[in-house]
């Protein structure tokens, strides 16, 4: 996870009015959010949690991806089974 201010420009579509704008997006995710909103998911917001709570990426449609720094931490939160 990053710092708090260290972010990086990605273009995000907004649905709605769909438009593509530039906006600031936390280094260590830059990437997932430029892939999905290259693949047609819209994004409304995001934090990585920067190492003290659970990072999250708002999609426009309302749903909420949680992003935990592994698989330990993961389960710890939701347990269910992967295998
Ligand atoms: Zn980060």
């Amino acid at each position: 996870m990053c710092k708090q201010g260290n972010t990086v420009k990605v273009e995000v579509h907004h649905v709605g009015e769909i438009r593509l704008v530039d906006v600031d997006v936390d280094k260590c995710i830059a990437r997932i959010i430029k892939a999905l909103n290259e693949g047609g998911v819209a994004t409304e917001g995001c934090c990585c949690g920067h190492g003290k709570v659970t990072g999250h990426i708002t999609l426009t449609d309302g749903r909420i991806l949680g992003i935990y720094p592994n698989r330990k931490v993961f389960l710890k939160h939701c347990p269910v089974d992967l295998d």
